[in-house]
């Protein structure tokens, strides 16, 4: 017989053999009958297996407990107990590998967000964390079709850099050398051209400038990998590697930016709703009440888009008392644009023209000599989702900033290459894929919506 997936087997008719391959969730029952609820990740619904106590060894019983994996084929009938529609009636069971109840940790429900962090390995097996991962699946799914379907290419940017125009101290360095005994050089310093490529080399903080490259060619790119920050920022919303999604469409200026942006976050949670309805549901019942009326109103309504000035202004006109000062120029804190977005406009938050001095050096320069292009998504709950910015494409603009910062030109003349060799108006942005976890599946720690979190301090698994 084939083996079929629990979600198919609840979306078919009754009548029939099946054949089941799964963990075991709960079991009950009496000495004459078993109930037995199975999950096979293909679904957050269980099947319900009925063992007739009698008809099965009785050594073999014993070792059905929860957590324990095993096949069972039967016939598939309606269920008269309530809860679920069909069930199947046990004819023959197979053992593949028992989980002592004694030693197995998740007996009970209820275990706590740190705890199920400490046995991330076995955390899948949990309700809520079958749906996030399911979700997650779903989610990356749906970037790839978007951009597919919209005539984006998906670009592989490297993962190990040489350059670190961006990372400004918060790179993770890659090197093969001994650390208890580094070639130096004359001056008694670290000679990193002895290193594996010969040159200094750090995990990538960004896709972007590689990302650009490709847009000015092949038109519209996006990357979706891993990033590295070694920014020591033990919050909810930071993680040492995470993934993001950095879309680079040459001729876009930062209005095209900022549809896309709005049409893009708006097609992955459409398509969450529309095709990770159970999971959503339970999320919503377990995790977080307002989920599903917030996804949905993110949706209905038109995102807001103000300066950063106007931000400003808002901000000190708010008789708030901010942790954080507010000021023109100064960078807005979470606190700022939570309350831009969940008490002022009560909706996503799209700010553009930030100051030039609190942000990158590539962004494009606006003609009063203070601002840039930039754009900041802001999300309810999340805060910053979204950082992009249309590029500036002026090289005379863009060496003469990167003067100014002292940023080493070397180490970016491919970078500048573009901007003499066929430039053109260009924008882009970058996503964070577990902050559109967190705000997606109502999840309240970074930590929970990526199955093996990095972390200051933490590595395990
Ligand atoms: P923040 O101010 O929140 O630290 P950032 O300004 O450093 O973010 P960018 O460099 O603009 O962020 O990165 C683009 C996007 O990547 C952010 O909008 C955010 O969604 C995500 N992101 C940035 N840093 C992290 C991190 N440490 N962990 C998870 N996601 C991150
Ligand atoms: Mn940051």
């Amino acid at each position: 017989m084939r083996r079929e997936k629990i979600k198919n087997i609840l979306d078919s008719e009754p009548g029939r053999d099946v054949l089941v391959k799964g963990w075991v969730k709960t079991r009950r029952g009496s000495k004459q009958v078993s109930f037995i609820a199975m999950n096979d990740g293909s679904t957050i619904n269980n099947i319900q297996v009925v063992v007739d106590m009698q008809a099965f060894d009785e050594e073999m019983l014993r070792q059905i407990t929860t957590g324990a994996s095993l096949a069972v084929e039967g016939k598939l009938v309606r269920s008269e107990g309530r809860g679920q529609p069909l069930e199947i009636q046990a004819r023959k069971i197979e053992i593949y590998g028992p989980a002592d109840p004694e030693k197995y940790p998740l007996q009970k429900k209820g275990h706590s967000m740190e705890f199920l962090r400490e046995i991330a390995h076995l955390r899948f097996r949990t309700n809520t964390f079958g749906a996030v991962f399911r979700i997650r699946h779903a989610l990356a799914y749906a970037v790839h079709k978007y951009f597919n379907d919209k005539g984006f290419y998906y670009l592989h940017t490297p993962i190990i850099t040489g350059s670190d125009a961006e990372g400004a101290g918060e790179m993770f360095r890659v090197t093969t050398f001994d650390l208890n005994d580094p070639p130096k050089d004359g001056n008694g310093r670290v000679d990193f051209t002895k290193d594996f490529f010969g040159r200094e080399t750090n995990l990538t903080v960004s896709g972007q400038l590689e990302g650009e490259l490709g847009a000015l060619s092949l038109g519209e790119i996006y990357t979706f990998g891993p990033t590295f920050r070694a920014e020591n920022s033990n919050t909810p919303r930071h993680l040492a590697e995470f993934w993001m999604i950095e879309p680079e469409m040459a001729f876009y200026d930062n209005d095209d930016n900022m549809d896309l942006a709005e049409e893009f976050t708006k097609y992955l949670i459409k398509y969450v709703l529309d095709n990770c309805g159970d999971d959503i549901t339970f999320l919503n019942n377990m995790i977080d009440k307002g989920l599903l009326e917030r996804l949905n109103f993110v949706l209905a309504n038109d995102y807001v888009r103000i300066t950063y000035t106007e931000a400003v202004d808002v901000l000190s006109k708010s008789g708030k008392d901010w942790e954080f000062p507010v000021g023109w120029g100064r960078d807005l804190q979470a606190e700022h644009e939570r309350y831009l977005v969940e008490q002022y406009y009560k909706r996503p938050v799209m700010v553009t023209d930030y100051p030039m001095d609190i942000k990158a050096f590539y962004m494009k320069q606006n003609d009063d000599g203070k601002t840039v292009r930039a754009l900041d998504v802001l999300f309810p709950l999340i805060g910053e989702i979204i950082g992009g910015s249309q590029r500036e494409e002026d090289y005379d603009k863009l060496m003469r900033r990167i003067k100014e910062l002292g940023i080493p030109e070397k180490e970016l003349w491919w970078f500048l290459e573009a901007r003499k060799f066929g430039t053109a108006p260009h924008s882009g942005f970058g996503l964070g894929f577990e902050r559109l976890m967190l705000f997606v599946t109502g999840m309240k720690n970074i930590r929970d919506v990526i199955p093996f979190p990095r972390t200051p301090r933490n590595a395990d698994f």
